[in-house]
């Protein structure tokens, strides 16, 4: 068994700005990644600024949900061009990873493509993360997902690239509208049971899963009512980054597998395209999945099943893409070695809520 988690996680109201000293030692020019708006909506660029005080910076705002390869290079030429020599990602999954990506390719210039998924061991920028979502715990995991538009799907990058500094502030969380919010909490959940029931699991790494499923368990009613308190807030951010370390050392699952190629060709948002998956993964029979619903509150997993079709609605999938899904999860022994329980291809199809 091993554990290792190099990132300084800072979890305190108003944390960007009480670590600006730490934030301005990493390097002498930020480029500040974020996507279009959350970033200013949430006060979170606000903060950044005041902590980086002196320090040049340059803004690239242009990150879309599901970042793609192309927008990632569009940044690294900027960030070349600027001189720039860390890198700061506000907002959710997809401005967080994007930042580890840009600073890989900015540190390699002039390289590009070719090395986000060379196995290679490469060097990278310090990358430090402020997210206002609660969902991937990205700022606490050295995963990138970018999205590749010639295989029409998503996959993370190869290099494992931790944040040097994580800094959590659960205020940035009240403007997610609500189905963002249940999306992304989702998403953490779904990190949570994908690494609770992993092959990869050990006594050790499950102590973030438990944690995560015991806190996600205080605020699941609400989250279903809608009645969310600041409280919950607090807590759906510390379960979202939880999860992020519990994936950081066992990797994700099958809904995370079957999720990439209906985010694609759907649109479906990632925690949401997860989460329609995840009750049918965790319904199979083993006991690790009952104590897994037990830690959320629930007495067995087809009570479980039945909270999450109530949460997401019903998935409705056209039956041919889920077709495509499952086929293409069978062929790659990859996307099956973290599934601690033998599936068929129909089994995969019945994983859908
Ligand atoms: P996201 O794609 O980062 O953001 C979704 C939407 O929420 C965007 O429109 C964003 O606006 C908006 N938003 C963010 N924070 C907000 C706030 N506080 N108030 C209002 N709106 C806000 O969503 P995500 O679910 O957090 O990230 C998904 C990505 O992360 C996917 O690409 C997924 O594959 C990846 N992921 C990564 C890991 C990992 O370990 N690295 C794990 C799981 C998933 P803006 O565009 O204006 O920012
Ligand atoms: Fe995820």
């Amino acid at each position: 068994m091993q554990l290792y988690m190099p990132t300084k996680i800072y979890s305190e109201t108003n944390c960007v700005v009480t670590h600006g000293k730490e934030l301005r030692a990493l390097g002498t020019k930020a480029m500040i990644v974020t996507g279009k708006t959350s970033a200013v909506k949430t006060g979170a660029l606000a903060d950044v600024l005041q902590a980086l005080g002196e320090t040049p910076y340059v803004i690239f705002d242009q990150i879309e949900e599901n970042p793609s390869i192309e927008t990632a290079l569009q940044a690294q030429k900027i960030a070349v061009a600027e001189k720039t020599d860390f890198f700061i990602g506000i907002g959710g999954g997809s401005a967080m990873d994007a930042a580890k990506a840009i600073s890989l390719l900015a540190k390699n210039f002039p390289k590009g493509e070719e090395i986000l998924y060379d196995p290679a061991v490469l060097p990278y920028y310090p990358v430090v993360c402020v997210p206002t979502t609660c969902g991937t715990g990205s700022e606490a995991t050295p995963y990138a997902i970018l999205t590749i538009h010639k295989k029409q799907t998503k996959k993370s990058i190869s290099h494992r690239i931790y944040p040097e500094i994580a800094l959590l502030d659960d205020k940035y969380l009240h403007s997610l509208p609500r189905n963002i919010l249940v999306n992304t909490c989702v998403d953490a959940l779904a990190h949570l049971l994908e690494s609770y029931l992993n092959t990869n699991s050990n006594e050790l790494n499950r102590v973030y899963s438990r944690e995560g499923l015991m806190l996600w368990r205080t605020f699941r009613d609400r989250l279903l009512s809608g009645q969310i308190t600041d409280r919950d807030y607090q807590d759906m951010l510390h379960a979202s980054m939880l999860a992020g370390l519990a994936i950081t050392h066992t990797g994700t699952s099958l809904p995370h597998g079957l999720s990439y190629a209906v985010t694609y060709t759907l649109g479906i948002p990632h925690g949401r395209a997860v989460g329609i998956f995840l009750g049918g993964y965790v319904d199979n029979g083993t006991q690790d999945a009952t104590d897994a619903v037990n830690l959320l509150g629930f007495e067995t997993t087809g009570e479980f099943r039945s909270y999450m079709k109530a949460l997401l609605g019903e998935a409705d999938l056209p039956a041919d893409l889920l077709r495509t899904a499952a086929k293409m999860i069978m062929a790659d022994p990859g996307k099956l070695k973290n599934c601690p329980f033998p599936v068929t291809e129909e089994q995969l199809i019945g994983m859908l809520n």
